[in-house]
This record gives structure tokens, C-alpha cells and sequence, in this order.
């Protein structure tokens, strides 16, 4: 042990700079895009013409003239890679023009402000590379329109901006169906096909537009309220299906609740798609979820789940089609808002551990984006496809963070309000970032000017460092911080007020400490010494803090604070004290007996990293911690059973603690009830076992299981053991291959 490092020292500062801010994505300018005139209502039939690939189709789209706005002699469409039969106004042949993106269609007669046309083109997509993907494993075709992809399998205004009522004829083979937007107002059989009637008669934007074509299953759920509800399937995976959307009606329910305006649409549908690159795409009423994601087998829970991709498609249908980004640049009021309320049915539906558990893993995501490339949230660069903006870091999980600071600074009865006025002020419109602020101002009567600037157009995050003090005589705890991110003109100062808490052994005392100008300092009367100090109690603020406490008081931390963020604080702060043994022996007791499965997990991983430096194999406390590692693989949680299984595969021990480890290793392997940990059980017998652990590892390979769990974490261990015998098994079973 470090002579050093007693129990009750306090550490020093950690060196500064304690984050070194990425430079900015690459990109220019894109503004947002002005209107000519007015998309309103656009009807089209299409079929998928599966020998040549091509989108057929017929389109009409009536336009009105926007007021006061001049005569237009030409009106100009989207429409990506297309070829055209005819353009006409009713009898009407028109005069176009076309460069393969642009459709420029010259109208017989000025359109005037306020007037009505209606332009009507046959048109055919053979060449397309988006819009339209046929997918032969399942012979499904399915769209994808965000972001600017529509117009490659319709003819349309493709800019989020406006807002029209659509129709569809979709034409499909017998034995197949037709899923789209809104309503199906009929269907019927002609010859050998189907044609499918959709309308969706509330506004919305045309990136919204969707078609898939195929032989689905349709599962009706329970409605909500009178909105029906429906799973859309392949007839092979009913019972995952069911399992994957399981929780929508209560989802449905939980978001109607919290934003106190119901679900704004007449049904809503899900349906799993084949080979597609994103998670889930909110299309209105009608949402596309990749089939990977949705239908999982029983076993591969709780690792798998697809409950939080299920809410926040669903979130989308208030977050992105009742209430639509304007322009890419502000997409955060789209995707930050659906990860938020994803985060929040967490909550409700798991509880408040699983809901902060949430928040921190989101705050994660957005400090490692910003060390990779710092930009503000409201963002209009990209190099060629609005799309590079979405993925940052910035969007997500930092648009739901900073939707989880202001219900924290609110309270949630002050929050859901101004949510409320938000949602009913801007319901079939268009938003950008102002409507927000302006909503949250006229709901609660406060300024959040400065809250917007700092978070929102300005950049980065405040790092905090933060000491206390006990004065005995006067029984008076003191915390003071100050702020020393490197600031610049993206980034500043945050004015924020930080909960504190101290535990003591007659109380827990708890004030707020107001950082302004990037200092901040409190007291408060206490009656005993303070245990424990946590700043940022609840882990509400995006944030990275250097606060220096003893190994004493992080271990009370870690048993006593209600606070699961807490106790992750304290697993962390703990792990970099590997010299430590106090430190440590605190880890492997929250690895056994903390009540929440991620601090276990955590304090799993962090004791794995601590086992795996090569010169602890000699010290008396590997003997604790094979035993504990060994005792976690029985956990109830198989996510902890997961972490158990790579820290013994870390573990630097020998001759009998070596055996017993890779003879639990085995059994796990070969019997634990999940297969993820099966597979990941393998892999650590690998590393340990080298060569002698071959023969079991071609055994379970040999085996199909779902998404690889086990062939995968075995080849990536093979790899790194490089033996002649290893290589002969990736060759027999080579990375990539299902
Ligand atoms: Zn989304």
C-alpha cells in the first residue's frame, strides 16, 4: 500500500487542462431555405418495380402562391435522378426543365398570391441511389426520406419548412401490403395486384413521407384512447415482435401525460424493415424500425432491449412531425427532444435509478464529443449532407441534457408547462430554437436568455474545481468552486446553481451554490463532521468536476448516498486509486452488494482493470478479489455477469487460483442463461487459457446463435492470442461471416 495515500488524505487537484476541446467539424454555411410557394396537398400512386428496381409513379401537387409574394412564371420541384413521361397542369401539357435534381416546371399563367395550381407528373426512378431501397432477402421495398431524400422516389418540396396533407396509391402484388401515412381509406384487387389508399390528412413535412411494400403480418395492439395501434411484421417473428414493441400503448400514454397534449394523429403504426442503416425513422404515424433492433430472442434481454428505441420514435410523433425543425441547423428540436423523452419513459417505466442511469450515459457521450470536435448545438456547417450534423454527440444527448437541466432548474410541474405551451403554440408548424426559448419565457415568467447562450449557441461545458472545508469549532462545512474550462469565444462562463449535499452522522444538510462569473462559495451549519460531500447532488448538470475528497469519504459515498449517480461517482473516483487498497475493497463490496445493477457492473469493470496489471499477482488482495469476481458471475443481472466475465478474463493470477477461475470461466461459457455471456465468458477463457481452451471454443462456435454473440467476442480473443492453433480457428470461422 502507498504509505501516502491514508484513508483520510485529500488528493491533490488533477492537472489541468482537464479537457482539451476537439476542433470544429468541417463544413460551410447552409442557410435555411426560402420558400417560393406553398406545397399544400399532393396525391401520388406509385408501384416498385422489382425486375428494373424503379420507382413508377404519378404525382399531383396542388400549390397556392404564397401572400404577397410575386407572380411566379416557373415553379421549381424536387426530384433527384427521374426521368418523366409528362408534366401537365389537369389537360394542360406543361414546358419543363431538368438537371437531374431540379425540376423547373413553367406554368401557362403567372401563379399569383393567394391562387391555386395543380401540376401533375409521370415520372419514372430507375437510377436512383436513395429514396427507394429493395431489399430481395425479404422482397421488401421500403423509403427512407430524412433528410433530403424524398425527392428520389416522389416529386416533391423536400424541405422540412412547409407542411401539406399527402395522399398515396401504393400498387403491390397479391399476398403483399402497402404501409403509409395516416389513414387507409380503402383497398382493392385488380388482375393480380392490390392498391393501397393512405391519407394523412393533418400537415406535416414531406420528409415524412413513407412507403413499404411486402408481405407483413399486422398485429393489433390494444388502442390507446381511440388511436389504434399496429405492429407490422414478417410472419416469422410474431413473438419478437411483440416482445420489441411491447410497451408502445403505455408510452403512448406516458408522453400524452407529460406534454398534456394526446397523440396528435389518427393510428399509429411500426413496422420492422430489412438492411437498414439507421435505428428507427419517425416516419408520421407510420415509423420504419430496423429489424435488428426490434426482434430480439428472450434470452439476449436485458443486454438487448428495444423499449428505448420504440419511445423515442414515438416521441418523434410530437418531436419532429406535430412540431418540425425548420431547418437542419436546429435539429436538436427534433432529435434532442426524442432522446429526452426516451429518457424520461425510462424513468416512469423503470424507475428513478434506471432514468439517471440515462442522464449520465448521455452526458458521457456529449464530453467525449466534445473532446473530439466542440460546436455549439444550433449548427448550420456540413461538408455535403445535412446529415453529418445529426451523429456529433451534439444533438442527442445533448439536446436531452439540456432539456433535463431546465425540468431540474423548473421543477417538473414548471417544466411540463412550458413543455406544453411549447407543443400547443407551434402543433402542424414549423420550430426553430427561439420558439422554444420565447415559450419557456411566456410560460414561466423567467429570462432565459443567458441559459440559451451559454448552452445552446455558445459551446463546451463548465469543468469545475471544487474544495471544502470543516471548521470543528464552528460546525461549519464550506464548498467553494470556481471554473476552469478553457474558455474562448465559443465558449465561456456558466451561471449555474449547483445542489450540494453534505451527510454527516446527525443529518444531511443541503444548500445551492450559485457559480457566477465563474466562481462560487457556500457554508452551512452542520452538527457533526461532514461523511460525505457531493457537488452536483443528482448529476443534473453536463459538466466535468475535480472535487478532491478522502478515500474515507468516497467509501461512505459509495454505501450511503441514495443518490445512484453517486455511488457511480464514487466507483469512479475510487478506481483511480488503484494503489489504494481501501479504495479498492470499496469497489469489490459495491461489485457484491450494491442494489442497482450498474453500480455493480461498473465496479465490476473497474476492479477488472485494477486485476489486469501484471505485477499484482502476488498481492494478498488478488486472492479477495478472485472470489468476488468469481461470486459476481452468479449475479442475478447478466449485465453484471458480463462485467464479471471480462474482469476474470483480466485477472493476472496462478496455479490454483488460476484453475478455479478458468473452471468457472468454462461453466459459464457453456451454461450461463444468456449467450451474450456465454460468449464473452469464452473469450476470457481464451486469454487466460490460451491453446488449452480451443477445443471448447470450436464447440460453441460451431453454433448459429443470434447476431454472433458468441462467434464474435471468441474471434476478437483469438486475435489477439496470434498462436498457429488460433489462426487456424479464425480461418475456419472468419470475422464477418454469420
Ligand atoms: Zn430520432
Amino acid at each position: 500500500m502507498d504509505p501516502t495515500l491514508t484513508a483520510d488524505r485529500v488528493p491533490p487537484f488533477q492537472p489541468l487542462p482537464l479537457i482539451v476541446w476537439g476542433p470544429p467539424p468541417a463544413g460551410v454555411a447552409h442557410r435555411e431555405r426560402a420558400r417560393r410557394y406553398d406545397l399544400q396537398h399532393q396525391a401520388t400512386t406509385v408501384r416498385f418495380d422489382w425486375p428494373r428496381q424503379a420507382v413508377v409513379g404519378t404525382t399531383t401537387l396542388r400549390i397556392a402562391g404564397l401572400p404577397g409574394a410575386t407572380p411566379l412564371s416557373s415553379i421549381s420541384i424536387d426530384a433527384g435522378d427521374m426521368t418523366f413521361k409528362s408534366v401537365a397542369s389537369g389537360a394542360t401539357p406543361l414546358k419543363y426543365d431538368y438537371d437531374g435534381s431540379d425540376l423547373v416546371v413553367h406554368l401557362a399563367t403567372p401563379l399569383r398570391a393567394g391562387e391555386k395550381t395543380s401540376i401533375t407528373i409521370d415520372y419514372d426512378g430507375a437510377n436512383r441511389t436513395k429514396g427507394a431501397y429493395f431489399r430481395p432477402a425479404r422482397h421488401i421495398v421500403w423509403t427512407q426520406g430524412e433528410t433530403e431524400d424524398t425527392r428520389f422516389w416522389v416529386p416533391t418540396y423536400d424541405f422540412p419548412n412547409d407542411k401539406a396533407t399527402w395522399e398515396f396509391h401504393i400498387w403491390t402484388a397479391k399476398g403483399e401490403r402497402a404501409l403509409s401515412n395516416g389513414k387507409l381509406a380503402g383497398s382493392r384487387t385488380v388482375g393480380d395486384s392490390i392498391e393501397w389508399h393512405w391519407v394523412l390528412d393533418k400537415p406535416a413535412s414531406t420528409y415524412l413521407m413513407t412507403a413499404v411494400v411486402g408481405k407483413y403480418t399486422v398485429l393489433q395492439e390494444k388502442p390507446w384512447r381511440n388511436v389504434t395501434i399496429g405492429y407490422w411484421t414478417y410472419p416469422d417473428s410474431i413473438q419478437a415482435a411483440r416482445r420489441g414493441f411491447a410497451n408502445t400503448p403505455e408510452a403512448v400514454d406516458v408522453f400524452s401525460r407529460k406534454t398534456g397534449v394526446p397523440y396528435p394523429w389518427n393510428k399509429y403504426d411500426q413496422i420492422v424493415i430489412p438492411e437498414f442503416q439507421y435505428g428507427g425513422m419517425e416516419n408520421v404515424t407510420a415509423t420504419s424500425q430496423n429489424d435488428n433492433a426490434i426482434l430480439y430472442p428472450a434470452w439476449a434481454e436485458p443486454q438487448a432491449n428495444a423499449e428505448g428505441l420504440m419511445a423515442h420514435e414515438l416521441a418523434h410523433q410530437w418531436y419532429g412531425d406535430l412540431l418540425t425543425t425548420r431547418a437542419w441547423a436546429h435539429i436538436w428540436l427534433n432529435e434532442g427532444f426524442a432522446t429526452f423523452m426516451e429518457q424520461i419513459f425510462r424513468e416512469e417505466n423503470r424507475g428513478d435509478d434506471e432514468g439517471a442511469f440515462g442522464r449520465l450515459s448521455a452526458q458521457e457521450q456529449v464530453i467525449d464529443a466534445d473532446r473530439r470536435a466542440r460546436r455549439p448545438i444550433v449548427w448550420d456547417k456540413w461538408v455535403s449532407d445535412p446529415i453529418e450534423v445529426f451523429f456529433s454527440g451534439h444533438i442527442y444527448p445533448k439536446g436531452a441534457t439540456i432539456l433535463q437541466m431546465l425540468r431540474h432548474q423548473l421543477g417538473d410541474a414548471r417544466f411540463w408547462k412550458a413543455m406544453n405551451r411549447y407543443t400547443t403554440a407551434n402543433a402542424y408548424g414549423n420550430v426553430v430554437t427561439d420558439d422554444l426559448r420565447k415559450a419557456f419565457e411566456q410560460s414561466t415568467g423567467r429570462n432565459f436568455g443567458t441559459f440559451f447562450q451559454q448552452w445552446v449557441y455558445g459551446a463546451g461545458f463548465p469543468v469545475f474545481q471544487v474544495s471544502s472545508s470543516y471548521d470543528r469549532a464552528a460546525r461549519r462545512v464550506v464548498v467553494s468552486a470556481k471554473e476552469v474550462q478553457p474558455r474562448d469565444s465559443l465558449t465561456g462562463f456558466f451561471d449555474v446553481d449547483v445542489d450540494v449535499e453534505v451527510r454527516t452522522d446527525s443529518g444531511i444538510v443541503r444548500f445551492v451554490v450559485p457559480m457566477r462569473n465563474g466562481t462560487g462559495e457556500l457554508g452551512a451549519k452542520v452538527k457533526s463532521p461532514p461523511r460525505s460531500i457531493r457537488w452536483d447532488k443528482g448529476n443534473w448538470i453536463l459538466d466535468i468536476t475535480d472535487f478532491p475528497r478522502s478515500t474515507a469519504m468516497m467509501r461512505y459515498q459509495l454505501v450511503n448516498d441514495d443518490d445512484v449517480l453517486g455511488r457511480i461517482e464514487a466507483v469512479d473516483v475510487l478506481a483511480q486509486r488503484p494503489a489504494d487498497q481501501l479504495a479498492l475493497d470499496g469497489l469489490v463490496r459495491a461489485g457484491r452488494n450494491d442494489r442497482f445493477w450498474g453500480v455493480r457492473a461498473r465496479a465490476l469493470d473497474a476492479v477488472g482493470t485494477w486485476a489486469s496489471v501484471p505485477n499484482r499477482a502476488e498481492i494478498p488482495a488478488m486472492q479477495h478479489v478472485k472470489t468476488a469476481l468469481i461470486y459476481a458471475t452468479r449475479d442475478p443481472d447478466a449485465r453484471v455477469r458480463q462485467s464479471a466475465a471480462t474482469a476474470l478474463g483480466r485477472l493476472t493470477v496462478s496455479g490454483n487460483a488460476a484453475t478455479e477461475v478458468t473452471i468457472r470461466l468454462r461453466e459459464m461459457a457453456r451454461s450461463d442463461p444468456s449467450l451474450i455471456v456465454r460468449g464473452v465468458a469464452l473469450a476470457s477463457d481464451i486469454r487466460l487459457e490460451k491453446n488449452a481452451a480451443l477445443p471448447l471454443a470450436r464447440q460453441l462456435m460451431e453454433r448459429e446463435v443470434w447476431q454472433n454473440v458468441i462467434r464474435a467476442p471468441a474471434q476478437a480473443a483469438l486475435k489477439t492470442l496470434d498462436t498457429p492453433e488460433a489462426r487456424q480457428l479464425l480461418e475456419e470461422f472468419p470475422p464477418g461471416q454469420q
